[in-house]
C-alpha cells in the first residue's frame, strides 16, 4: 500500500522512518508546507532503506497522494510565547481546514491516521473537514500513552512490555485514564501477577506510573523540545494493523456517537483496527472511580470541541 505523510517534521518522519525499519508499506511520499523540508527527510530516510526495507521515500505534492490507502497526518503549528492553548488549537484548526480537504480531493478513499495534538480534538476536526466515513478517521490517540503504561509495569514486574495487556483510555493529555482494574500480564490480573514476582502495585506503584506515564511528554520536552520516537512508531503500528488487515486491538481514537454520557466525541478506547480502519470501538469494563475520570475526560474533549467547532 502507498502511504502519504502531510507535514513531515519530527514526528511525520518518525513515523514514514519507522514505516520503513519495520517494511511497512511499498512507498511512502511525503508533503510539508516547506518542500525542501519534505526533500530533505526523504533523502536522508532512503538512506535509511538500505538497513531496512526497500521502500521508495520521496517527496511529493499533494496531487502525488493519488493512490494512497494510507494518509499520515502530523501537520501543525507549534505555540507562540503567551498564546493559550485554545488559540494554538484555532490555528491548527485553520490548518486542517486547508489540509483535510486537499488530502480527500487527492485520495478520497484513503484511512486518514492523524497525530497532530490536541489530537482527539483535531481527529474530530478532520472528520468534520473531511466529510468521510468514521472509520476512515483514527487519531493516534492514546497510543503513545498506552506504550508508557506498559513500559513501566513491565519493567516494575520484570517481563517484557509485549506481555503486558493495559491501556490508557480517554483524552490523549492530562485528563487520560489508566485502566488499571482490565490490566493483565500474560493472562493473569496485573495485580495478582506482581505479586507473584515480589513487585507487589502498591497505592503507591500505581501514583508513581500514573504521574509518570502522564509526565512524559513534559520530561521528554524540557530534555529535547518535542517528543517523536515513541509516536512514530506508534503510528506505524497502526499502519501495519490497516495494511496487514490484523484486527488487532489498539487505543486509538475516532468519532463515537456517545462516551459515559457525553454525545459527539472523539477520545481513545480500544478499537478493532483492519484494512477497513475502525472495525468497531469496544467500551470496557470500567470501575467507579474509571468511569467516573473518563466520564470527566469526555467532558474535558467535548467542550474543547464546541469552543473550536461552535458545535
Ligand atoms: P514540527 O513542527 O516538527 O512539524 C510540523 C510540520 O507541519 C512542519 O514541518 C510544518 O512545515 C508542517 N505544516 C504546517 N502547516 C502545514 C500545512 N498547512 N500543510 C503541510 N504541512 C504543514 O512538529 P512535530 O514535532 O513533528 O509535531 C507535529 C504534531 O504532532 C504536533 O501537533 C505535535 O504536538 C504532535 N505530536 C503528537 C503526538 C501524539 O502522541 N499524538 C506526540 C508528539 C507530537
Amino acid at each position: 500500500m502507498k502511504i502519504g505523510v502531510v507535514g513531515c517534521g519530527q514526528v511525520g518522519s518518525a513515523s514514514a522512518y519507522a514505516c520503513v525499519m519495520r517494511g511497512i508499506g511499498t512507498e511512502i511520499v511525503l508533503v510539508d508546507a516547506k518542500h525542501d523540508l519534505a526533500v530533505a527527510q526523504a533523502e536522508d530516510i532512503s538512506h535509511a532503506t538500505p538497513f531496512g526495507a526497500p521502500i521508495p521515500v520521496t517527496a511529493a505534492s499533494y496531487e502525488d497522494l493519488s493512490g494512497a490507502g494510507l494518509i499520515m497526518v502530523a501537520s501543525g503549528v507549534s505555540q507562540k510565547p503567551g498564546e493559550t492553548r485554545l488559540d494554538l488549537l484555532k490555528r491548527n484548526a485553520d490548518v486542517f481546514a486547508e489540509v483535510i480537504p486537499k488530502i480527500r480531493r487527492a485520495a478520497p478513499e484513503a484511512i486518514i491516521l492523524n497525530a497532530t495534538n490536541p489530537v482527539d480534538i483535531m481527529t474530530h476536526l478532520a472528520f468534520h473537514f473531511g466529510e468521510c466515513e468514521q472509520a476512515k478517521i483514527i487519531g493516534s490517540g492514546t497510543i503513545l500513552d498506552t506504550a508508557r503504561f506498559r513500559t513501566l509495569l513491565a519493567s516494575h514486574v520484570g517481563v517484557s512490555p509485549h506481555s503486558v495487556h493495559a491501556h490508557v483510555l480517554g483524552e490523549h493529555g492530562d485528563s487520560e485514564v489508566l485502566h488499571w482494574s482490565g490490566s493483565f500480564i500474560g493472562n493473569i490480573p496485573a495485580k495478582n501477577f506482581a505479586a507473584q514476582m515480589s513487585a507487589p502495585i502498591t497505592d503507591q506503584i500505581k501514583e508513581e506510573i500514573d504521574l509518570s506515564v502522564r509526565g512524559a511528554a513534559q520530561r521528554i520536552i524540557k530534555g529535547k523540545g518535542a517528543t517523536w520516537y515513541g509516536i512514530g512508531a506508534g503510528m506505524a503500528r497502526i499502519a501495519q494493523a490497516i495494511i496487514n488487515n490484523e484486527s488487532t486491538v489498539l487505543t486509538c481514537c475516532t468519532p463515537v456517537a456517545e462516551v459515559e454520557g457525553i454525545t459527539d466525541i472523539t477520545l481513545s478506547l480500544p478499537q478493532i483496527v483492519s484494512a477497513k480502519g475502525i472495525k468497531k470501538t469496544l467500551y470496557p469494563e470500567l470501575n467507579s472511580s474509571e468511569k467516573e475520570y473518563l466520564k470527566k475526560s469526555a467532558e474535558i474533549v467535548r467542550t474543547a470541541i464546541f469552543d473550536t467547532l461552535g458545535k
